[in-house]
């Protein structure tokens, strides 16, 4: 940072400022998370220079020696990692991940079921403002409305319906296990490809702590930056039989010249996931979870679904009289970092919601245990309560924590 300062102030006091902000913050979005250091300086190093269009030992330009061996690295780590037959770890995020798939599997205007965006799924999975919504014919399956778990009888009806081409699996709002294997045998059924999105449990999935979709699933995409806590950045695994239209999908299908510095962050981040600690990160991750679900539950906040599987939790404000629009800012007005999120048949518009989003991937990697996320809990109750007169306390607790458990 400092010599970002020394040659340009400007950008150099934005980014000082962003990471006294990550540091003084309470960061409960369950997307994000804080990358190793190794993983920071990985992504700042000579391999922006390089394009390397292609594939490695395929590429379209000279000089590629080097980038060819952090990208067999990243690749090999990538498919060691899951058990996949194939990676390309070129996508420069998830959603470019997900559009290359459907490039690669479908034609425009061909039917593929995706869930909902309002009960859980993603933006790329078919939204009508997203590029997925707009090419092809998305038919969403989603949760039952009492149980709020995905209503696998009503997808299967709905796939005998529309015989979709592709089905795609993976949310970035549901607290709950995905059972992979019973969406692989309706693809099955209707003679549908089946993707799985992994982006917010990958890291869960790499450690063992959730059902890995890579042996049911034509094609399994992620992201690297969220529970993986990689660079920001996308991945694809396949099977073999669908390696070449996958890559070809990527380059040259929808993307230039891959981000190889990013790539070598990528390979870092794998790295690190193959070791125990790893492991022992994201047994904290969902330990951490079920204890904040736990003791929101017991501070009186109603939870989606009644708790927590994974790394999150979705938190339903309508018996407090909160739309996820005003607790999120109040939160955010005592540092504590979330994000407004639609629930289930949630009556407020997208803009408002009636619920937020919380996850424990970040706090985690900063060396928060149950206890501190009980007290997290405490703190959001008194915001939930009386932002204005439990202002300056719940400040305070934040500011306790975030000094007990240092960032960088
Ligand atoms: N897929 C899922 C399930 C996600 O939750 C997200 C991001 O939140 C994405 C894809 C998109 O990732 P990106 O923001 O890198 O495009």
């Amino acid at each position: 940072i400092d010599l970002v300062k020394q040659a340009d102030p400007e950008v150099g006091a934005a980014i000082e400022g962003e990471l006294a902000r990550q540091r003084a913050h309470i960061e409960l979005i369950a997307s994000e998370n804080f990358v190793s250091e190794a993983v920071l300086a990985a992504m700042a190093n000579p391999m922006t220079n390089k394009y390397a269009e292609g594939y490695p030992g395929k590429r379209y330009y000279s000089g590629c020696e080097y980038v060819d061996v952090v990208e067999n690295l990243a690749r090999d780590r990538a498919c060691q990692l899951f058990g996949a037959e194939h990676a390309n770890v070129q996508p420069h995020s998830g959603a470019q991940a997900n559009f290359a798939v459907y490039l690669a599997l479908c034609k425009p205007g061909d039917t593929i079921m995706g869930m909902s965006l309002a009960e859980g799924g993603h933006l790329t999975h078919g939204s009508p403002v997203n590029v997925s919504g707009l090419y092809f014919n998305f038919v969403p399956y989603g949760v039952d409305p009492v149980t709020h778990l995905i209503d696998y009888d009503k997808m299967r009806q709905t796939a005998l319906e529309c015989r979709p081409k592709l089905i795609v699996a993976g949310a970035s709002a549901y607290p709950r296990v995905i059972d992979f294997e019973r969406i692989a045998a309706v693809a099955r059924e209707v003679g549908a490809y089946f993707m799985v999105d992994m982006a917010h449990i990958a890291g869960l999935v790499a450690a063992g702590l959730h059902p890995n979709p890579v042996p049911f699933a034509d094609v399994v995409t992620t992201t690297t930056h969220k529970t993986l806590r990689g660079p920001r950045g996308g991945m694809i695994l396949c099977r073999e039989e669908h390696a070449k239209a996958i890559d070809k999908a990527v380059f040259p299908g929808s993307q230039g010249g891959p981000l190889e510095h990013i790539i070598a962050a990528k390979a870092v981040c794998f790295g690190e996931a193959l070791r125990p600690e790893f492991k022992t990160y994201q047994q904290q991750i969902v330990k951490n979870a079920k204890a904040f679900a736990g003791a929101l539950t017991a501070e009186g906040f109603d939870l989606v679904s009644g708790g927590t599987d994974n790394h999150m939790a979705l938190l339903d404000l309508r018996s407090m009289n909160l739309t996820g629009k005003e607790f999120s800012a109040n939160l955010e007005a005592v540092n504590i970092t979330t994000n407004k999120n639609a629930i289930p048949n949630d009556p407020q518009s997208p803009f408002v919601t009636s619920g937020i989003r919380v996850g424990t991937p970040a706090v985690t990697t900063r060396g928060f245990v149950e206890e501190d996320m009980a007290e997290v809990a405490r703190l959001m109750k008194l915001i939930a309560v009386d932002p204005a007169k439990n202002h300056d306390e719940a400040m305070r607790g934040v500011a306790a924590l975030c000094e007990k458990h240092p960032l960088y």
